[in-house]
């Protein structure tokens, strides 16, 4: 088991535009570290830099306290698991995990007890003399890891491995891969565009953008404390809801109500004018399913649509933003595309909120307000 220590790390490819900027990232032992954001933001080539695949333009990587930057990635001893498993079609379960070893010249009883080994952690003793056309999604994923096991190889690199899998085997390998990453204790590096698999599989979360590292945190941080409009729309889903927002003193005017600002926030944003503001749908609730009602914080929403999920109702909100205000943000905004920038409100309730489409008072949860600096994207609060 590893350290990586990724230190201003840049990749350029010979367009004069870096895909990858000046990241530093320490991955801890035994850590599991998700690389997340969207296509062509450089996560690939970030990974393909630590086991090798890649050369790399400027700063070191230090993999378990060794500059490994002219490292052959043979040399490395890092094990990755492709999208599309790269099994061999035609050798068994068995010799596709005893693959490395024989390459590597290891005597058959060796290789024997490793194989075993690693067959009965991941519970595929009874299939070793299958062929991978006779295996299901989940048990190819196993057995690609089995390889990456025999080696005793110091890091786990995944890339984008659950991307081909339907939602439902997505979801059990998510699990999976979850479980055996905890039992094996192994330093794994994850790449994904997908931020459930960033949000559940991840102790720590990298987000990038174009390049550049946006926030290194944990899942629950990056949901809460957001660092710019990026994360923050990027990290929930349905995503957060971005409305034009003018501060006057410590109050806060929203296109459906002006409220007074938590202290700490108000005093945070002192002095600005238009902001944009951010809640998620979740931090909204229908005052008939609350026992305590705090009358500042609840408005009128007239809702036009209802969508019924058997635990909670997502509710369509339109509203109307001042023309002029709209503009003005999304000039500044470039952060946000035109479609964070919506007219309307999407509130998760209760599934116990009455279900009746038009006029409902809500409560809008202040504490969880986010104010951004709408030209830089940065959270003031
Ligand atoms: P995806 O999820 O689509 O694979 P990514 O986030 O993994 O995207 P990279 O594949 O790392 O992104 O690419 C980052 C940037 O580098 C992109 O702009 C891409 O076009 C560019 N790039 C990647 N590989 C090469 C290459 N071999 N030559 C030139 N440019 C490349």
């Amino acid at each position: 088991m590893a350290t990586i220590e990724m230190k201003n790390i840049v990749k350029e490819y010979g367009d004069g535009f870096p895909a990858v900027n000046d990241v530093s990232i320490d991955v801890a032992d035994g850590e599991f570290l998700i690389l997340v954001g969207p296509s062509g933001c450089g996560k690939s080539t970030l990974l393909r830099m630590i086991v090798g695949l890649e050369d790399i333009t400027s700063g070191d990587m230090v993999i378990g306290g060794k500059r490994v930057n002219d490292l052959a990635p043979r040399d490395r001893n890092l094990s990755m698991v492709f999208q599309n498993y790269a099994l061999y079609p035609h050798l068994t379960v068995y010799e596709n995990i005893a693959f490395p070893l024989r390459l590597a010249g290891m005597k058959s009883s060796e290789i024997d007890e490793k194989v075993r080994q690693a067959s009965a952690t991941l519970d595929l003793d009874e299939h070793l003399e299958r062929k991978p056309a006779n295996l299901s999604g989940g048990q190819r994923q196993r057995v690609a890891m089995g390889r990456a096991i025999v080696r005793d190889a110091e890091a786990f690199l995944f890339d984008e491995p659950l991307s081909n899998l339907d939602a439902k085997l997505r979801g059990q390998m998510r699990t999976e891969i979850a479980r055996l990453q905890k039992k094996l204790g192994i330093t794994t590096v994850y790449v994904t565009h997908d931020q459930t698999e960033a949000m559940t599989l991840g102790d720590r979360v990298a987000v990038l953008k174009r390049g550049v590292l946006q926030q290194l945190a944990t899942p629950r941080e990056l949901y809460e404390q957001p660092v710019n409009l990026f994360v923050a729309g990027f990290i929930g889903s349905p995503p957060m809801n971005f409305l034009p927002a003018k501060i006057q003193g410590t109050q806060v005017e929203l296109p459906f109500g002006t409220f007074e600002l938590p202290a700490d926030k108000a005093a945070k944003v002192e002095g600005r004018d238009l902001l944009l503001a951010g809640i998620r749908p979740e931090h909204f609730e229908d005052v008939s399913v609350l026992e305590d009602v705090d009358e500042a914080r609840t408005f009128e929403a007239t809702i036009d649509v209802r969508e019924w999920l058997g635990d909670q109702q997502y509710a369509y909100i339109p509203y109307d933003a001042e023309p002029n205000v709209q503009d003005q943000l999304k000039s500044l905004a470039r952060e946000v595309d035109g479609d964070s920038l919506r007219t309307q409100l999407v509130v998760s309730l209760d599934s116990a909120a009455r279900e009746t489409e038009g006029a409902s008072q809500l409560t809008i949860d202040l504490d969880k307000l986010h104010l951004f600096d709408p030209s830089s994207g940065e959270n003031l609060t």
